[in-house]
């Protein structure tokens, strides 16, 4: 199983009242009960950070499950970029007969109806119910 890690509008609100990266430690303290899970960034932030920078923000037992972040493509010519980035990923990693989920805020960067896509409420970031969301992806 793989989850695409979208930041902005998942990890903190966009509004960022608490802060960068405020639901972080709730996001991680979900992870350590799913320690199957491996994490691949899909956020923005791949393009101004190194995986290594990335990786810095997380706790280190989570550091170690952050295997990678995805291709950057062109908008022109992708209609649902991050779900292409993601295609494109798992081609790549040879994982695309694989689970996976995104956690991400931006419905438009998937196709309609994306039964992968957890949608995360951009005035919010993770709570409690992504978190049961995930749960439930990740258990049935
Ligand atoms: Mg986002």
């Amino acid at each position: 199983m793989i989850l695409f890690l979208d930041f902005d509008g998942v990890l903190h609100p966009l509004n960022r009242e608490d802060g960068a990266l405020s639901r972080l430690p709730q996001l991680e303290i979900t992870l350590r009960k799913f320690n199957e899970i491996d994490i691949v960034i899909s956020s923005a932030w791949r393009q101004e950070y190194s995986l290594t920078q990335l990786r810095g923000y997380f706790s280190d037992d989570i550091q170690r499950r952050i295997i990678d972040v995805t291709p950057v493509l062109d908008h022109l010519d992708n209609r649902y970029l991050r779900q292409a980035e993601i295609d494109l990923w798992l081609r790549n990693a040879g994982r695309e007969y694989e689970g996976w989920i995104a956690l991400d805020d931006s419905e438009w960067l998937f196709p309609p109806g994306c039964r992968n896509l957890i949608l995360v409420d951009p005035e919010v970031g993770f709570d409690e119910a992504v978190e049961d969301a995930l749960h439930r992806k990740l258990t049935r």
